[in-house]
C-alpha cells in the first residue's frame, strides 16, 4: 500500500470542521483590523528564500524542499510566507496604494525537519503582514490582533514573549559584543561554533540545552539599542500595557529568520510540550530593500495552525446546524422523503436519508451514527394522513407534523427564520 510522505499528514473530517472554524474566526478578526486576503503560489524561485531568510539559518541551510524543474530553474516549496508576500507586493505594485497595506495568507508551508510532535514537513500557517509603516502603534496593533484571535478561539494559558532586535545602526555593535562573549566560552555545539563566526545572533536561537546554559550572562540586545530603537520599543510596550496585555520581555528571542529588526515576538501555549510556540513574528524593515525594492518597513506574524489545533478546546468548531434524518419505509414514502430532503435543505438545514431501502431499525442506527438531532419517520400510514412523526433524539419527544409544515417547523426549532 502506498502511504503518505513522512512528516505530512492527512487532515480528515470531522477535524476539518475545526480547521474551517479556526480559519473563519481568523478571517473575521482580520477584517476588523483591515486585512485583506492574498493567495500565492506554493512554489517560488529558490533565490527568493535564500536571499531573504539568510544563508546561515536552519531553513535555508537544511530544511528547504528545493529541486530543479524541467527547464533547469531552481525552485523551492515555500518554507514561510513573508518573503513571498513582499515579492508579490513589489511585483504587483501593491504598496503604491496609499496607507498601510494589510494582508493575510492562509496555507501550507514546507520544511524538511525531523518529524515529531508539533513538527511536520508540510505544516500550515495563518500569516499576517502589515507593510508601509514603522509606527510602534502598528506593532502593538498587530500583536493585539493576534492575541484577540487566540482569545476568541478559546486558547488558554498563553504567554507573549517580546524582544527588540534593533536596527542596522545598533545591531552590529551588539553582534561584536556577543561574539566576544561567545568566543570566550568553550563547549558550543558544532552548529554554534560555525554560527559564532558567521552569524552570532543565531547562537541565541540554538535548540541545544547545553548551548542555552552557556549563554547565561551573555550581553543583551536591549542594552545596545540606539535611541530610536529604544524609544520605539518602549512605546510598543507601553501601548500593550495600556491595552491591558501581559507580556514577558525575553532578551534571547531572535527567531529563525535573519530579516527581523526591532520588535520580535512569540506566543507560546501550555500543553504543547517542547514545540510550544503557536505563533511568531516581528518587524522586518530591511527586507523589501534586500529583495531589490524600496525602503518599505513592515511587520507580521505567522500562526502555526497545526499546533493551534492541538490546543484548541476539544469541542470548538464542531457544532454545526442540527441534522435531520428522514427514515422512510416503502417506495412511495421514500419518494416523498426525497422531496422533503430538498425542502429542509432550502431552509439552510442539513438533511440526510437512506437510499438503500434499509429496515427501520438500521435506518435509526444510521441516524444515530450520523449524529442526527431529529429523525422524521415516514411510512404508508403517514403518507396517507399527510402527517409525519418528528422525533427529537436527545429528549425522545415525538410530535406529529403535517408534511407540508415539516421544513418550516424544523427551521423554527433551529431558531432560524424561514429561508435563512
Ligand atoms: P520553531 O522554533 O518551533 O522551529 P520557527 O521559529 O521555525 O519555530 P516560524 O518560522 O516563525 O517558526 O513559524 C511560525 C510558527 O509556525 C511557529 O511558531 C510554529 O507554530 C509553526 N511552525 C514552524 N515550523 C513548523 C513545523 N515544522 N511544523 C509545524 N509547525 C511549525
Ligand atoms: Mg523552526
Amino acid at each position: 500500500m502506498i502511504r503518505a510522505i513522512r512528516g505530512m499528514k492527512d487532515i480528515l473530517p470531522p477535524e476539518t470542521s475545526r480547521w474551517q472554524w479556526v480559519e473563519s474566526q481568523a478571517r473575521e478578526v482580520f477584517e476588523l483590523y483591515g486585512y485583506r486576503e492574498i493567495r500565492l503560489p506554493l512554489l517560488e524561485k529558490t533565490e527568493l528564500f535564500a536571499r531573504s531568510i539568510g544563508a546561515d539559518t536552519d531553513i535555508v541551510a537544511k530544511e528547504m524542499y528545493t529541486f530543479t524543474d524541467r527547464s533547469g530553474d531552481s525552485l523551492t516549496l515555500r518554507p514561510e510566507a513573508t518573503a513571498q508576500v513582499l515579492r508579490a507586493c513589489l511585483e504587483n505594485g501593491l504598496m503604491r496604494r496609499a496607507g498601510v497595506n494589510k494582508l493575510y495568507l492562509i496555507g501550507p508551508m514546507f520544511r524538511y525537519e525531523r518529524p515529531q510532535k508539533g513538527r511536520y514537513r508540510q505544516f500550515h500557517q495563518i500569516n499576517c503582514e502589515a507593510l508601509g509603516s514603522d509606527a510602534p502603534e502598528l506593532d502593538a496593533e498587530v500583536i493585539l490582533m493576534l492575541v484577540d484571535l487566540l482569545g476568541k478561539l478559546g486558547i488558554k494559558d498563553l504567554r507573549l514573549l517580546i524582544n527588540s532586535l534593533g536596527c542596522p545602526e545598533c545591531t552590529p555593535d551588539f553582534k561584536s559584543q556577543l561574539q566576544l562573549f561567545l568566543a570566550a566560552q568553550e563547549g558550543w555545539c558544532d552548529d554554534c561554533r560555525r554560527r559564532l563566526v558567521v552569524n552570532p545572533l543565531r547562537v541565541l536561537d540554538c535548540k541545544s540545552q547545553h548551548c542555552q546554559a552557556l549563554l547565561v550572562g551573555a550581553p543583551v540586545m536591549e542594552d545596545s539599542l540606539c535611541q530610536d530603537c529604544a524609544r520605539h520599543y518602549r512605546r510598543v510596550l507601553s501601548l500593550l500595557e495600556g491595552a491591558g496585555l501581559a507580556y514577558e520581555k525575553n532578551p534571547r528571542l531572535v527567531r529563525g529568520l535573519d530579516y527581523y529588526t526591532r520588535t520580535t515576538f512569540e506566543v507560546t501555549a501550555a500543553g504543547l510540550g517542547a514545540q510550544d510556540a503557536v505563533a511568531g513574528g516581528g518587524r522586518y524593515n530591511g527586507l523589501a530593500r534586500e529583495l531589490g525594492g524600496p525602503d518599505l518597513p513592515g511587520l507580521g506574524f505567522a500562526i502555526g495552525e497545526d499546533r493551534l489545533l492541538e490546543v484548541l478546546p476539544p469541542e470548538a468548531g464542531l457544532e454545526g446546524r442540527p441534522l435531520t434524518f428522514l427514515a422512510a419505509l416503502g417506495d412511495a414514502a421514500r419518494e416523498r422523503a426525497f422531496l422533503c430532503l430538498q425542502e429542509i435543505r432550502a431552509q439552510g438545514l442539513p438533511a440526510a436519508m437512506d437510499f438503500e431501502g434499509r429496515s427501520l431499525k438500521s435506518q435509526m442506527s444510521l441516524a444515530d451514527r450520523l449524529g442526527a438531532a431529529y429523525v422524521v419517520i415516514l411510512g404508508d400510514q403517514e403518507l396517507a394522513s399527510g402527517q409525519a412523526l418528528l422525533r427529537h433524539m436527545a429528549s425522545s419527544q415525538q410530535d406529529a407534523v403535517p408534511l407540508t409544515e415539516l421544513a418550516p417547523a424544523l427551521a423554527a426549532r433551529a431558531g432560524l427564520k424561514e429561508g435563512s
